[in-house]
């Protein structure tokens, strides 16, 4: 399967704000992006160009795709999802990609990060309602119940990114239930309720060109 297999820090680089995406190590004096703010390459550090409109709305999308680990084509896919789902279509975008297994695992705070949580559905670790399920992209209902496999509750990485994560404190749609290493979809989240700072808009602008 095609992913991305670039540095993840050059990401953040690239888009100019951290994207969070290596666990812990982004909340450290190890970052890279706290060190190296400007784009990568040789002439990084000096470019100052004006962004365009298309250039705006470019990299919204860059931006949320890298957040979410998606390749392009996937990308455009959830789109044209979203575009064909009653509400408004930016919104319905980023409520799709929030209710992706992978994500909600990382919500939860059993994986690190959203790589982390990706790797760990693929190994087999969730039962979604009792069942396992090995898709990342494997797309949640409302009151479905995410559970960590009995064979692996002693998983270090799992206790690990529980402790350091306080990710699903103040997210009401979902419920947590730490003891049992279970978690519940409560409700599609809302917009307002999606702790990413995008403005969705622009990705519809642009791909509605
Ligand atoms: Fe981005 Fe810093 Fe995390 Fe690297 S460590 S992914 S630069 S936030």
């Amino acid at each position: 399967m095609a992913r991305y297999r670039d540095p993840n820090c050059k990401l953040c680089r690239r888009e100019g704000e951290k994207l969070f995406l290596k666990g812990s190590r982004c909340f450290s004096d190890k970052c890279s992006f706290e060190r190296r703010s400007f784009a990568p390459g040789q002439h990084g550090a000096n470019m100052r160009r004006k962004v365009s409109g298309y250039g705006l709305q470019l990299r919204e999308k860059q931006k949320v795709r890298r957040i979410y680990g998606i390749l392009e084509k996937q990308f455009h896919n959830y789109f044209e999802k979203a575009e064909h789902v009653k509400g408004i279509t930016g919104e319905i975008l980023l409520r799709l990609l929030e209710t992706r297994l992978d994500n909600f695992v990382y919500r939860l705070g059993f994986a690190p990060s959203r790589k982390a949580a990706r790797h760990l559905v693929r190994h087999r670790h969730f039962l979604v309602n009792g069942k396992i399920v090995d898709i990342p992209s494997f797309q949640l209902k409302p009151h479905d119940v995410v559970r960590v496999k009995d064979k692996s509750r002693k998983l270090d990485i799992i206790h690990l990114a529980l402790k350091d994560a306080e990710r699903s404190a103040d997210l009401p749609w979902l419920r947590l239930n730490k003891a049992a290493l279970e978690g519940e979809l409560l409700e599609n989240p809302k917009r307002a309720d999606i702790p990413i700072t995008v403005s969705e808009q622009l990705i519809v602008e642009l791909y509605s060109k």
